[in-house]
């Protein structure tokens, strides 16, 4: 009885509400009707879970199989939540109707894919790169919907769930989507960039990050270059435009496979006097509410912007926004209003006013590359220096002496105090000299920063300090007890 009043709740309450239907799922998947085949016609869903705890009625139900759990056990459980339909790749008995097919993964892309396509979107963008995806996409997502209902990948859903799962919550009224584009190993990219179809692919730049799956920095170059096999796919669009980055690695690498391709529209952003959207003049700024500013050259003409975020590797990635923006057609005047009030992401480089300077907490994650460059923007700031490090993770074999030269770089631009936590990053204190220690605990850390803040304060001395570490790290822990002692 339950089952039954959930659904028609449901249906009676939203009767508008986006719906497919379960021949639309079958057909996309190349799948096979089960359970009572009767009423397959009848069927609609309104949305799609794969998770029996945040399943709304009216889901259709995906069973995966993980390493440690297979969704196919959780079936009656989801029809109970309201599911009125499953997607399986095994034979089950299931009181709703459902679909079979070999993998329900690779059935989530194929539906994902034949939905993007039906949907009527004007301009799809697909964002990667190693650092500042998810900054870009944010970004991106506010200047598109300056100018039209824009869709963007929540959080960091990058991977072969999450972007599926985007791609699916498109609808009739989107006119811009935005999608987040994460890998670990080779041929993700492809694989997603094939789900996604885009009409701009950009690569915000390739570093070292996450080199546990592929090995070498060539490894990261060719797979983010996968991202632009997924332009020119569908027929009677516009022509796919690529956009990348002239000061990043693999700069060259990307422009060859373009021209293989057959991408014509190649669109550069970065520093160098080659970049159409070019970087010029960056400075941090001194006052109070500090931000940057920079000028944006392109096509022959200087804008002046202003950013309340901290770092040049923000102002590269305005630069990489604007770029994807105007070659979407937006006009500078639609554009500028959200680039000025970009405050930037929770957890990267977001700053705090203290007793006499800024907390930087950049705690979401950390590799070589973007700990380098919080580095960069803490010694831009009038003060001194203070980094609060979590040990960086996956980074594979070269870990010990990735560490050291982290360290060794926070001495060279004169860091006044190294703080370190976590077992990788052991070594550091001793690679950078006097003036730096190992914590065991977040707690032990905080209390040493907050001593040091303190004193500081009272000889009018202005302090600045980053908080950063690799997820593993939970660094939060020190910003949070920092601001709560202060
Ligand atoms: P993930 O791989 O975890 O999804 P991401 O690519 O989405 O990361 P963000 O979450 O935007 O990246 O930022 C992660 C870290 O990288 C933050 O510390 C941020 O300050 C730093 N960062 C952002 N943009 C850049 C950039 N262009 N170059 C270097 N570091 C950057
Ligand atoms: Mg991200």
């Amino acid at each position: 009885a339950q089952i039954n009043d959930s659904t028609k709740d449901f249906s009676t309450k939203d009767m508008t509400m986006f719906a497919w239907t379960l021949e639309q799922l079958r057909e996309s998947t190349d799948g096979e009707f089960i359970g009572p085949v009767s009423e397959a016609d009848t069927i609609r869903f309104t949305s799609i879970s794969t998770d029996t705890r945040t399943l709304q009625p009216g889901a259709l139900y995906i069973a995966i199989k993980g390493d440690n759990f297979d969704g196919h056990t959780f079936i009656e459980q989801a029809v109970q939540q309201g599911a009125v339909a499953v997607l399986v790749s095994e034979t089950v008995e299931s009181i709703v109707p459902g679909v079979e097919v070999d993998d329900t993964r690779i059935a989530l892309g194929q539906f994902a894919r034949w939905h993007r396509q039906q949907m009527p979107v004007k301009t799809l963008v697909a964002v990667t790169g190693s650092n500042g995806k998810t900054t870009t996409k944010t970004l991106l997502n506010s200047l598109f919907s300056q100018v039209g209902n824009t869709l963007a990948t929540e959080g960091n859903l990058n991977n072969d769930f999450g972007v599926p799962r985007t791609l699916l919550n498109i609808r009739p009224e989107h006119e811009f989507a935005i999608i987040e584009m994460g890998a670990n190993h080779p041929h993700e990219i492809a694989y997603l960039t094939a789900l996604a179809l885009p009409d701009i692919a950009m690569i915000n730049n390739a570093s070292g990050a996450h080199l546990e799956g592929f090995g070498s920095l060539q490894g990261v170059i060719n797979t983010k270059g996968e991202i632009f096999q997924g332009l020119n796919q569908i027929p009677g669009r516009n022509p796919g435009i690529a956009v990348i980055n002239t000061d990043s690695p693999g700069f060259t690498d990307w422009q060859q496979r373009l021209q293989k391709l057959a991408v014509t529209k190649v669109v550069t952003f970065g520093s160098k006097a080659s970049a159409q959207f070019r970087v010029e003049h960056f400075k941090t700024l001194d006052s109070v509410a500090s931000g940057i500013e920079f000028e944006l050259d392109f096509s022959d003409q200087k804008h002046l912007v202003t950013m309340p975020v901290l770092g040049f590797h923000n102002a590269m990635n305005a630069a990489a926004c604007v770029a994807v923006a105007i070659s979407a057609g937006l006009s500078w005047q639609q554009i500028l209003p959200g680039l000025v009030s970009f405050s930037g992401v929770s957890g990267r480089l977001q700053k705090t006013a203290i007793n006499n300077g800024w907390l930087i907490d950049d705690s979401y994650n950390a590799n070589p590359e973007s700990v380098k460059a919080g580095i960069d923007a803490l010694c831009s700031l009038p003060g001194q220096a203070v980094v609060c490090l979590g040990a960086m993770a996956e980074i594979g074999v070269g870990s010990a002496q990735a560490h050291r030269e982290i360290a060794e770089y926070a001495r060279d631009r004169g860091v006044y105090r190294l703080f370190v936590y976590g077992e990788a990053a052991k070594n550091m204190p001793d690679a950078f000299g006097e003036n730096s220690q190992f914590f065991n605990t977040h707690e032990a850390m905080a209390q040493t920063v907050v001593a040091t803040i303190t004193s500081a304060a009272e000889s009018q001395q202005k302090m600045n300090v980053l908080v950063k570490g690799s997820r593993s790290a939970k660094m939060e822990k020190v910003s949070q007890a920092i601001l709560n002692a202060l």
